[in-house]
C-alpha cells in the first residue's frame, strides 16, 4: 500500500478522473483511514458545478475552491495507520482497525477558537472535500487523511458506515442547530422546511426532543413518505401547493392561527422569507446550513415580529459525537437507511454528482472500489 485510488474533479461540471495519489507522510496525532463509505451532500454538487470558487470574503471559513480536488466531506473509515498514540474525542485510545469519523481541525489560536469559542468560524478551519488530491482529504478515495488537530469519533458496531458518514455532515449540522436553538417546550410546534437529509434528520431530532407537533413541508413524495414513517404529524407536498400564501395558511391553520413556535429552514436558503411568515410572532427560526445564491429580499415589517433568527455553520466535535450517538441509539425509532438512496463505485462519481445536482438523489453513497467491469 503506497498509493490511493481517488476520484478527482479536474473541471467544473466535467467528468471526474481516477488518479493514483501517493499516501501522505503521517504526522503526529493524525490518522490515515481506509474509506468504508463516503456519502455526498448538496455541497458536493454545488462545488462540482463551480458555485463556490470565490470563497467567503469576510467569511474566511468559506474557503475558495480551486481545481483539482477530491470531493466528499462525509466519510467513515477504518484506521490503517496513526501518527503515534491517538485517542478519540472521549480520550479513549484508538488503533488500526477501529472505525471512525472525524471533525475538522481548526487553528486553535484565532479569535473564534480562543475568545468566542465558535471554532467552525475559525479563519483556518481544515474541512474536507475540496483540497488538492495530494493532501488526500476527500472521501471519494480508497484512503483519507485526517490531519493533526482533527478530533476522532469512534463508530459503534451497530452503525453502518454509510449512516456514520451521513451523520458526519447532515446530522452533525442539525445537532449544532438544535444546540443553538435551545430547549423545546412540550407545547411547542416545530415546522421543518425541506425533507432532504437535513430536514429528515431535523424531524427525527425534533420528535426526540419532545416537540408537541412536527410539520414538514417538502417534496418529492417518497421523501415525504419517510417523514411520515419517522413521525411527522403533518406533511405538505410542495409540488401540490404552488402558492406560498396557501402554504403559510396551512401552517397557521395547524397552529391556532399563530404560526409555528420554531421553524428550521432545511430547504433552499431563499425559503427563509416564507419561513419567517410561518413563524409565530416571538418564535424562533433556524437557518440550517446554506443553499442557493444571490440576495434574499426581506420586507422590513417581517423583521418587526420579535422572531429570533439563528444561523448554523458546520459543527464542532461534540456535535459529531452527538450525531453518532443518535444514529446508534435511536435506530429503533427511525430507519436511517431510508436516507441512503443509491450506491456508486468511484468510476461512476460523475453520475452521482450529476444526479445530486438535479435533485434525483437524496443521499448517495460512494464506495471506494471500481465497477465490476473495471476490476482486475
Ligand atoms: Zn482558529
Ligand atoms: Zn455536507
Amino acid at each position: 500500500m503506497s498509493e490511493s485510488l481517488s476520484a478527482v474533479v479536474t473541471g467544473f461540471k466535467a467528468p471526474t478522473e481516477l488518479w493514483r495519489v501517493p499516501l501522505p507522510q503521517i504526522e503526529p496525532s493524525s490518522a490515515l483511514i481506509r474509506v468504508e463509505a463516503a456519502t455526498l451532500c448538496g455541497t458536493d454538487a454545488h462545488r462540482w458545478m463551480g458555485h463556490f470558487t470565490e470563497g467567503g470574503g469576510d467569511q474566511p471559513f468559506l474557503q475558495p475552491l480551486s481545481l483539482p480536488y477530491i470531493p466528499g466531506h462525509e466519510t467513515c473509515g477504518t484506521i490503517v495507520e496513526t501518527g503515534g498514540n491517538i485517542v478519540d474525542v472521549l480520550n479513549e485510545p484508538l488503533k488500526p482497525g477501529d472505525r471512525i469519523i472525524s471533525s475538522y481541525a481548526h487553528c486553535g489560536h484565532c479569535y473564534y477558537c480562543r475568545i468566542s469559542t465558535q471554532t467552525t468560524l475559525c479563519h483556518d478551519v481544515k474541512s474536507y472535500g475540496h483540497s488538492h488530491p495530494n493532501r488526500l482529504m476527500g472521501g471519494c478515495s480508497e484512503y483519507h487523511y485526517f490531519p493533526p488537530g482533527a478530533l476522532f469519533i469512534r463508530v459503534p458496531d451497530n452503525v453502518a458506515s454509510e449512516i456514520a458518514a451521513s451523520a458526519a455532515c447532515a446530522l452533525r449540522t442539525v445537532m449544532h442547530s438544535f444546540e443553538q436553538l435551545g430547549p423545546i417546550a412540550s407545547h411547542e410546534t416545530v415546522l421543518i422546511q425541506g425533507c432532504g437529509p437535513l430536514g429528515l434528520y431535523a424531524l427525527a431530532v425534533a420528535k426526540d426532543r419532545g416537540a408537541r407537533n412536527v410539520l414538514v413541508i417538502g417534496a418529492p413524495k417518497p421523501r415525504l413518505a419517510v417523514a411520515e414513517q419517522w413521525g411527522a404529524d403533518h406533511v405538505l407536498d410542495l409540488s401540490e401547493v404552488a402558492d406560498p400564501a396557501a402554504r403559510v395558511q396551512w401552517v397557521r391553520d395547524l397552529t391556532y392561527g399563530r404560526g409555528a413556535d420554531i421553524v428550521l429552514n432545511c430547504a433552499n436558503s431563499h425559503a427563509l422569507v416564507e419561513g419567517l411568515r410561518m413563524t409565530r410572532p416571538g418564535g424562533r427560526l433556524v437557518q440550517v446550513g446554506i443553499s442557493g445564491a444571490g440576495d434574499i429580499p426581506v420586507a422590513p415589517k417581517l423583521l418587526f415580529r420579535g422572531v429570533q433568527i439563528i444561523s448554523t455553520v458546520m459543527a464542532e466535535a461534540r456535535h459529531f459525537y452527538q450525531a453518532i450517538d443518535f444514529v446508534s441509539t435511536r435506530q429503533k425509532y427511525f430507519d436511517f437507511q431510508k436516507l441512503i438512496s443509491n450506491s456508486y463505485p468511484l468510476d461512476r462519481l460523475t453520475e452521482a454528482l450529476q444526479a445530486m445536482s438535479e435533485f434525483r438523489e437524496v443521499k448517495p453513497v460512494i464506495v471506494p472500489r471500481l465497477s465490476k467491469e473495471l476490476q482486475g
